[in-house]
């Protein structure tokens, strides 16, 4: 099942989305994007826990 996550649900007023089969796939790309844009460099575990409550089923 595919999984989306927004990134709305973390930083306000963000219109980017993404898309993945699984999960990890779909952190990497939420890391990526926050580590570009968003100067997340550090994925603490809060963090991450922040995020993948953040992933919904597409
Ligand atoms: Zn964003």
């Amino acid at each position: 099942m595919t999984k989306s996550i927004q990134c709305a649900d973390l930083f306000p007023g963000c219109e980017f989305q993404a898309e993945a089969e699984t999960e990890e796939a779909l952190l990497q790309k939420a890391a990526a994007h926050a580590a570009s844009v968003h100067n997340v460099t550090e994925l603490t575990d809060e963090i991450v826990a922040k995020v993948k409550g953040c992933i919904r089923d597409a």
